[in-house]
């Protein structure tokens, strides 16, 4: 069952992915540059990080989920509550604990290393949802694993929770225009094009805010929402212009000193 899980999971991606590539042609916002290069280079962290993380997701991530699903262990199955309360109940608990994992990547200089990777684009669209350092992946599969032990989130919401976020991230950093008032309405339940966009400025203020993942309402009551000045959503980035490129330039980025 987790076999057919895990490939609704691969198609899901792949379907969308390409469905949010097109769809940037017809309704962008910023028009993006040299797309397909984007996509080349882009596409090849995704198959780098696709091979290395079949490690951490074969020896840890589904050992882990299969003990804990055994043995009962974790919140969810102390609490024993119906199918549906346990599954909301379940989401939100890893959305909030996505959107702090988030948060301490900005604050903690050696989570930011690697994270920074993900930053370094100087544009965003669909592509810049595959970039991100194998480090970072890494890290992030040992606090999943923690979440699931300590929560005991059950193997199906695990995989749900999955295809969600990647659809998720796959649409907020697409190129696409939404008309202002659907934007305006969406954002307040779930991060939006424009709104991660404020995550991806070089300006700190906005950069160092809007963590959330899927569901907006984390940083509402957090106090960590914050509306760019939309000047700042045209300049992406870090300061650092050199580095977007270059795959071997970016695996080594967190081991450098500047
Ligand atoms: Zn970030
Ligand atoms: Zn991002």
């Amino acid at each position: 069952m987790i076999d057919v899980l895990l490939n609704l999971k691969l198609l899901f991606f792949v379907v969308f992915f390409f469905i949010f590539f097109a769809l940037e042609f017809f309704y962008n916002q910023r028009n993006t540059e040299r797309k397909f290069s984007r996509l080349l280079f882009h596409g090849t962290f995704a198959i780098f990080n696709t091979i290395i993380m079949r490690i951490p997701s074969l020896f840890l991530l589904l050992p882990i989920l299969l003990i804990t699903n055994e043995n009962k262990f974790g919140l969810l199955n102390i609490l024993n509550q119906n199918f549906l309360v346990e599954s909301i109940l379940g989401f939100l608990l890893l959305d909030f604990s996505f959107y702090w994992f988030h948060r301490l990547n900005h604050v903690n200089n050696f989570l930011w290393r690697f994270h920074k990777v993900h930053h370094l684009d100087t544009q965003m669209d669909v592509t810049t949802s595959l970039r991100f350092h194998f480090g970072e992946l890494i890290i992030s599969s040992l606090y999943k694993s923690v979440l699931i032990l300590l929560f005991g989130i059950p193997i199906v919401l695990f995989i749900f929770y999955e295809i969600l976020l990647s659809l998720s991230a796959q649409f907020h950093h697409s190129d696409i225009r939404l008309q202002d008032k659907a934007d305006h309405y969406l954002s307040k339940i779930i991060v939006t094009p424009k709104y991660h966009t404020n995550h991806h400025t070089v300006a700190l203020t906005s950069r160092n805010a809007n963590y959330a993942s899927i569901l907006t309402i984390w940083d509402y009551m957090f106090f960590s929402q914050k509306e760019a000045d939309p000047k700042d959503r045209e300049y992406l980035g870090t300061q650092d212009r050199e580095k977007q490129f270059g795959f071997i330039t970016n695996l080594k980025e967190p081991f450098t000193d500047n």
